[in-house]
């Protein structure tokens, strides 16, 4: 038996490894495929030299760089489950996640060192090593010292390579198994419908201890010897002097609506990308619009999770539909159902989305409980994204279940209210939520951001009155300078449900 997730790697390897750029960063470092090879091997040994074992988990909560890459990679061919953490999550809430998961070993900022390996001690976990951006740290320098040759632990395609927290957008965060194989099947269907090849070059400007930016950008660049042009953070200006060369970029909807405001986006500076993707929230359809007009691209939205990887995807060829997220990918199915019965809905009825396949995760790590209520008797998972599949079979994302407002046993879905405030000149943007009511139930209330010129409470009001039944329009509209939002851009709509939970009492 080999390393199933590893193989996926070796088995693209270009002809010429050493010749071969995996990662460049803006400030000129170059690490080739030889580099990646050899220096994942060094970090796997010295993970094993720490003690690590197969299936101990390695908890890393480390800035951007292209050794946390190669840290991956490390566990991965050392048998161990790499276990990324936001960088934005304090002490505390690195308690929760290092007491839940009992890493071997924790990884983390050198800036941080001290008070995390206090924390550390404090949830049960010994060793603490520490990594930099600039590639310092003790666990860098125990890679520097190590051999470079490293014989792969074996490892099938149903063993764990991951464990990869959710946003937290709803709730607490729940640990997601991910096993070899759900991750590698999903590369090779993406490489596959997204046409990846060699010759690509992908702007990477996203987090890597999220889905996104670790394992759909990564994993196919890995997968098909393809370059990546590897950015700290979001930076527009960057990111368009770095268009000429590339030719594709992977973003959440912030990195359009950054690149809009720039000046300098053209079509002819776009002329060399073949591909633009977004994902992990909703673009709105008219950035998709706005982007198309300033630069002839059609952006590609697709639909994903942490437990399932990517699950639908608008076609490479074919109308990339604003507004949707495309089809199911070719081995994933998906239904939609009502939600209460379980009964399948029609084409164009609004219910849960359930989606089953390889990409489907192996449950919640140590939440035997949760997992076996988010998967129905036959193998389908219970995404909690409410949408509709419509007659030409493009999935809509309407929204998350936890979001749906029920108003004097009405179903309300906040983004029908928020498409029509958001179209109002003016208006930045607009979250609705539902908020304890006495009468109702829950309150439809709007939260909106305002631009120069934006109407205010009455006249969004009487916009919405015509345009909408009454039981769906807002009880208030606030105005807020801005959503709150979390490292990938999600809205968070449960602070905004609690900070107004009393505006009806
Ligand atoms: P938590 O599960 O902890 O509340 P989260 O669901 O935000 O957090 P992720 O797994 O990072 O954690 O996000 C997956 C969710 O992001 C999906 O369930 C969906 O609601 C949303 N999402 C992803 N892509 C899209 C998209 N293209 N359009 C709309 N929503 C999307
Ligand atoms: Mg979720």
């Amino acid at each position: 038996m080999s390393n199933h997730l590893f193989d996926l790697v070796r088995d693209n390897l270009p002809a010429d490894p050493a010749a071969k750029t995996f990662i460049e960063t803006p400030d000129g470092r170059r690490y080739s495929y030889a580099d990646l090879i050899a220096r994942s091997g060094a970090y796997g040994n010295a993970l094993t030299a720490l003690g690590v074992r197969t299936g101990d988990r390695v908890a890393v909560q480390v800035d951007k760089s292209p050794d946390v890459i190669f840290l991956y990679l490390g566990a991965v061919r050392a048998g161990a489950i790499f276990l990324p953490l936001n960088t934005a999550y304090t002490g505390p809430e690195v308690a929760y996640f290092l007491s839940d998961a009992e890493p071997a070993l924790f990884v983390c900022d050198p800036a941080k060192r001290d008070i995390l390996t206090e924390v550390a001690a404090n949830s049960g976990v010994g060793q603490v090593r520490t990594l930099g951006a600039d590639g310092q740290g003790t666990m860098a320098q125990a890679a520097d010292a190590a051999a470079t040759d490293f014989t792969d632990v074996a490892r099938g395609p149903d063993e764990l390579a991951a464990i990869l927290y959710t946003s937290g957008t709803t709730g607490r965060s729940k640990g997601a198994m991910l096993s070899h194989e759900n991750l590698a099947s999903n590369t090779r269907t993406l490489v596959d419908v997204w046409r990846f090849t060699a010759e690509d070059v992908l702007i990477h400007a996203l987090p890597v201890f999220h889905t996104h930016g670790l394992f759909v950008a990564t994993n196919i660049v890995l997968a098909t010897g393809a370059t990546m042009l590897f950015l700290p953070r979001l930076d527009a200006k960057q990111i368009l002097e770095l268009m000429p060369r590339a030719t594709t970029m992977m973003g959440v909807p912030t990195f359009y609506t950054r690149l809009l405001r720039e000046p300098g986006l053209t079509r002819a500076a776009t002329a060399h990308m073949r591909l633009f993707i977004s994902g992990s929230a909703p673009l709105l359809a008219e950035t998709h619009r706005e982007w198309q007009a300033r630069t002839g691209h059609a952006i590609l939205e697709r639909y994903g999770m942490t437990e399932t990887n990517m699950s639908t995807s608008n076609p490479y060829e074919g109308a990339r539909i604003a507004g949707t997220v495309g089809y199911p990918l070719p081995d994933v199915a998906l239904r939609v159902v009502d939600p209460e019965t379980g009964a399948a809905l029609k084409s164009g009825e609004v219910g849960m989305i359930e989606v089953k396949g390889p990409n489907v995760f192996q449950g919640y790590w140590r939440m035997p409980e949760k997992t076996a209520s988010e998967f129905k008797a036959d193998g389908f998972f219970i995404t909690g994204d409410l949408g509709k599949v419509d007659q030409e079979g493009y999935v809509h994302i309407v929204g998350r279940g936890k979001d749906l407002i029920i108003t004097g046993g009405f179903n309300v879905y906040p983004k029908e209210i928020e498409t029509e405030i958001d179209a109002l000149p003016g208006i930045v943007e607009s979250a609705v939520i539902g908020v304890p009511h006495a009468d109702f139930g829950e309150g439809v209330t709007a939260i909106v951001v305002g631009g120069a010129g934006a109407p205010d409470e009455a006249a969004i009001l009487s916009h919405l009155e015509g345009r909408l039944a009454r039981f769906k329009l807002p009880k208030r509209v606030l105005f807020a300078e801005e959503l709150p939002r979390n490292a990938m851009g999600k809205v968070q709509k449960n602070i905004l449900r609690e900070a107004h939970a009393q505006l009806y009492r």
